[in-house]
């Protein structure tokens, strides 16, 4: 087991370089009905369920550098030619490289689009100053993936020995500073209704909350064999 913290430390030195950070690919996607997506490198937690696969479990080994000057000119390229009126980061988790990530949005806030931040929440979480800085920008849009119900489901999905109740707190934060946001769940056990509390009592709609679909591609399908845990999560696949 890991602490998330100390890989988010770990990783940063890999993943960011003198305000430059890692990513491996930008993408137009279907997502959010149309969205230009720049997939970062470098996670603080290892799902067993992630498809990001090798830019989480090889940071060393994947993507290149670029300055938020490039990302933020890629993305609203692919934006244009595609039509698309969202820009996003998502694939391993896009808030470790602060500097970098606020960079980004600085130059963001030039362009008519909306900027959704796929994350964790687990450095939010644990850095209120860090969700005072994302709220000066308005075209922001912040979707926070729950790794599970409970604390006990998100340490058997991620295999981190804390890490939920910064994801939770990282929503309470986001609420505080009227930062536009919405969580999402996965869920294994069927435990829904304990998240809806937990959330609720944060006071977080139910119907806000997004379940999220998980996909088995062959790198999720080779690690969960190994891990022996295919029958167990059998049912909680999309077709
Ligand atoms: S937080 Fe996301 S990117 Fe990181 S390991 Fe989990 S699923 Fe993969």
């Amino acid at each position: 087991m890991y602490d998330p913290i100390e890989l988010s430390k770990k990783t940063e030195k890999i993943v960011v370089k003198d305000g430059k950070k890692k990513y491996h690919r930008f993408r137009f996607t279907r997502f959010y009905g149309c969205s230009a997506t720049a997939d970062s490198v470098g996670c603080n937690l290892r799902c067993i369920f992630c498809w990001s696969d090798r830019a989480v479990r090889l940071p060393n080994k994947m993507g290149r550098f670029y300055s938020p000057d490039e990302v933020v000119d890629k993305l609203i390229e692919l934006a244009n030619n595609n039509k698309c009126k969202i820009i996003r980061i998502s694939g391993a988790e896009p808030t470790i490289g602060r500097s970098h990530l606020l960079a980004l949005l600085d130059l963001v806030d030039a362009y008519d689009k909306i900027f959704i931040l796929e994350t964790n929440g687990i450095l939010l979480g644990a850095d209120r100053k860090y969700v005072e800085e994302l709220s000066g920008y308005n075209r922001l849009h912040v979707r926070v993936s729950l790794k599970g119900c409970s604390e006990e489901e998100f340490r058997f999905l991620t295999r981190a020995k804390n890490g939920f109740s910064y994801q939770i707190r990282s929503l309470e934060y986001l609420s505080d500073y009227g930062v536009s946001f919405h969580p999402s769940v996965v869920s294994t056990r069927g435990e829904e209704e304990k998240i809806i509390e937990t959330l609720e009592n944060i006071g977080i709609r139910r119907n806000v909350i997004e379940w999220e679909k998980l996909k088995l591609y062959p790198p999720v399908k080779e690690r969960l064999r190994r891990l022996n845990l295919l029958d167990k999560l059998a049912d909680v696949w999309e077709d």
